[in-house]
C-alpha cells in the first residue's frame, strides 16, 4: 500500500556521533543506531572499549568507526569532529552521552577538584561538541542534538551537588540550544535517565539497587541501557521534527512517584 503519511521514522543513512560509547547507555545507543542503518562514530576516553564496540558493529554488518576522545579536551573535540565529518561525509545527529559520577561531600578536600571535573566533562564538553559540530548539523536536513542529563538534572540527591549542578546545566544547555538553533532547523532535546544498570552504577550492590527501586521507582526496577537508547532514537528520527527543548525523564516513573 502506498504511504499516506510524509514523515520518516528511519535513521538509515544518517551519521551519528555518540560520546562515551564504549559502555552502558552509549554502547547500547551505538548498537541500536547501527541496527537501524546509521553510520556510527563511536567515541570514548577508553579507546580500546570504543574500538571493541565499533568492531562488534562491523562484525554484525553495520557501519562504525571508533575514535579516542576525551570530551574534556577542547582540541581533541575539534580534531575528532572534523575527522568524523571527513570519514562519513557529514554529521546529522550528536548524542552527548559521556559522563562520570562526581559525588563529593561539601566539606571534602576533594570537592573543588570534583566540581571542576564535573563541569569540564558534563557541561563544557557537550557545549564544545555542539559548537564543533554546528556547521555539519546545519548542513544536515535533520540536524539533531540529544543530551543525556539525569534525574539529577530535575531534582537533587544528598551528597551529589557537583553532579546535580552539572546535570541541571545540561538541561539549561538543551533549552538554550533549542532556542538558538531553531532557525537552523536543528532540534535539541534532553533525556534524564533514572537508575540504569551501567558501568556507572555497577559498584552499587544488587540488594541496595533493589531496595531503592522498590521504594522510589514506579516500575520497581533499574532500567536497561537499551531502554534509554530507544528514547534517544525517538528524538533523532526525521519525523521528530517539531519536538525541541524537551526534557524527558526515562526513569521508570521515579520522578512522578510520591510514595
Ligand atoms: P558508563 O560508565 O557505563 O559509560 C560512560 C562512558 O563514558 C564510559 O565508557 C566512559 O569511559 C566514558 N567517559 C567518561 N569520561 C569521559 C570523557 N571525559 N570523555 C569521553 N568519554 C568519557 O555510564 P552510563 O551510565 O552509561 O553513563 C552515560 C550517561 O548517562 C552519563 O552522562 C551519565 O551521567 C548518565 N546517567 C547515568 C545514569 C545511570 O543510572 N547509569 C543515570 C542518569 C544519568
Amino acid at each position: 500500500m502506498p504511504r499516506l503519511s510524509k514523515l520518516d521514522r528511519s535513521v538509515a543513512g544518517k551519521v551519528v556521533h555518540i560520546t562515551g560509547a564504549a559502555s552502558g547507555m552509549g554502547r547500547a545507543t551505538a548498537y541500536l543506531f547501527a541496527d537501524e542503518g546509521a553510520s556510527v562514530a563511536v567515541t570514548d576516553l577508553n579507546a580500546a572499549g570504543a574500538e571493541a564496540v565499533a568492531e562488534e558493529i562491523r562484525a554484525a554488518g553495520g557501519i562504525a568507526k571508533a575514535w579516542a576522545l576525551n570530551v574534556a579536551d577542547a582540541e581533541q573535540i575539534i580534531q575528532v569532529t572534523n575527522e568524523i565529518g571527513d570519514e562519513f561525509g557529514g554529521l546529522d545527529i550528536l548524542v552527548n552521552n559521556a559522563g562520570i559520577g562526581v559525588s563529593a561531600r561539601l566539606d571534602s578536600d576533594k570537592y573543588e577538584a570534583r566540581w571542576q571535573l564535573g563541569m569540564d566533562v558534563l557541561i563544557t564538553g557537550p557545549q564544545r561538541l555542539v559548537r564543533a559540530s554546528l556547521t555539519m548539523l546545519t548542513a544536515s536536513e535533520h540536524g539533531r542534538i540529544i543530551n543525556i542529563a539525569s534525574t539529577e538534572g530535575i531534582g537533587a540527591s544528598k551528597g551529589a551537588s557537583a553532579y546535580t549542578v552539572a546535570k541541571h546545566g545540561v538541561v539549561g544547555l538543551t533549552k538554550a540550544l533549542a532556542v538558538d538553533l531553531g532557525r537552523r532547523g536543528i532540534t535539541s532535546n534532553c533525556i534524564c535517565p533514572g537508575p540504569i544498570n551501567t558501568g556507572l552504577t555497577e559498584a552499587i550492590p544488587d540488594t541496595a539497587k533493589e531496595k531503592f527501586a522498590k521504594r522510589r521507582v514506579a516500575l520497581l526496577r533499574y532500567g536497561d541501557p537499551e531502554e534509554v537508547a530507544h528514547a534517544t532514537l525517538n528524538f533523532a528520527l526525521p519525523a521528530s521534527s517539531y519536538m525541541t527543548g524537551i526534557i524527558m525523564p526515562v526513569d521508570g516513573g521515579q520522578m512522578i512517584r510520591n510514595a
